[in-house]
Parts: structure tokens; sequence; C-alpha cells
């Protein structure tokens, strides 16, 4: 007999194996997580090409290929931030922290949508020099290159939660 389609699951039954896929990937990600070093130099890009769009300039043919980017073998994306709650709580984060991380990150997400932007909920892993493995959040946008409202649009993106990270900050100031 063949094995049932996913489709045919039951949804609980299917949510199980979708948090199992979930864990295998980040089990991965964390395995090709680079060092802090390399990891805050990717971020640093990132950071500055939203700086500059926020300030409406005009982004330069390599921030927009490393902005183009699919994605890095050390993110995970999640369809869901209810998936996403699950495996954290799964890979031992207390119940407040998730509920913090989440309610940062859907503010961004929301903004996005909002704007009409594509967006992405991940979360990117690097390592420290002792080996401890640690990762960040984050909500991957879409960007219209030189549209009329970009910078506006990314903007209300960056500065949407109630309490923005530094890296947040640091894209609006
Ligand atoms: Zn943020």
């Amino acid at each position: 007999m063949p094995e049932p389609s996913l489709e045919n699951r039951e949804p609980e039954q299917q949510n199980e194996l979708e948090i199992e896929a979930l864990l295998d990937k980040i089990a991965k990600a964390a395995g090709s997580a680079v060092l802090k070093e390399e990891f805050e130099q990717r971020q640093k890009k990132i950071d500055e090409a939203a700086k500059k769009m926020v300030s409406g300039q005009k982004l330069i043919k390599p921030e927009i290929d490393f902005l183009s980017q699919e994605s890095f073998p050390n993110e995970v994306e999640f369809s869901s931030f209810e998936l996403m709650a699950e495996v954290f709580l799964r890979i031992g984060l207390g119940q407040e922290l998730i509920d913090e991380i989440i309610e940062h990150e859907r503010a961004h997400f929301d903004a996005a949508k909002e704007k009409g932007l594509d967006a992405k909920i991940i979360i990117k892993f690097y390592k420290l020099k002792n080996g401890s493995i640690q990762f960040l959040p984050a909500i991957k946008t879409g960007f219209e290159e030189g549209g009329d409202s970009t910078s506006e649009n990314i903007r209300k993106v960056v500065s949407a939660p109630s309490t923005p990270s530094p890296s947040d900050k640091s894209k609006i100031e």
C-alpha cells in the first residue's frame, strides 16, 4: 500500500511533521553557523543597505545582489509564527522570551505585509569562538528598488515594534 500523502494526514499529524522537518533544518543550519565576526559583517551590510533605503538613497548593484540572495545555509524559514513558537518551545526557550520575540517580529512582519512587501520569518545562526551556537530572529523583506514609496515603507517596517532593537534603531536614526 502506498504511503499516505502529506495532504491526507490529520492536521495535527501534519503539524508534527512540519515541526520535525524544522528541527532537522535547525540542526543543519546550526551546523553551518558562521563565526560571530563574519555574521556581524553580513548584518552590517544588511543594516547599511536598509539605512540607505530609509534615507532615500539608491542602492548600488553589489548591495542589491547581496540583499537579493535567497537564503544563507545558516538560515531557517518558518511558514508561521505559530510554528516558530512551537519550535522555540521544543528547543527549550522560555515562554516569556518566545512571546517577546514573536511580538517584536510580528510587528515588522505585519507592517511589511501592510505595505505589500514580501516578508519571510527567519532565524539565522552564528557561533561563538567557544563553539556555542546563538541565533537571531528576523523578518526578511523584499524591496522594490527605486519605488517612490520605498523609503517611507521600509522606515515603517523597521520602526514597527514598540521596542525597536539596536539594529532597528541604527537604520532609522
Ligand atoms: Zn526588530
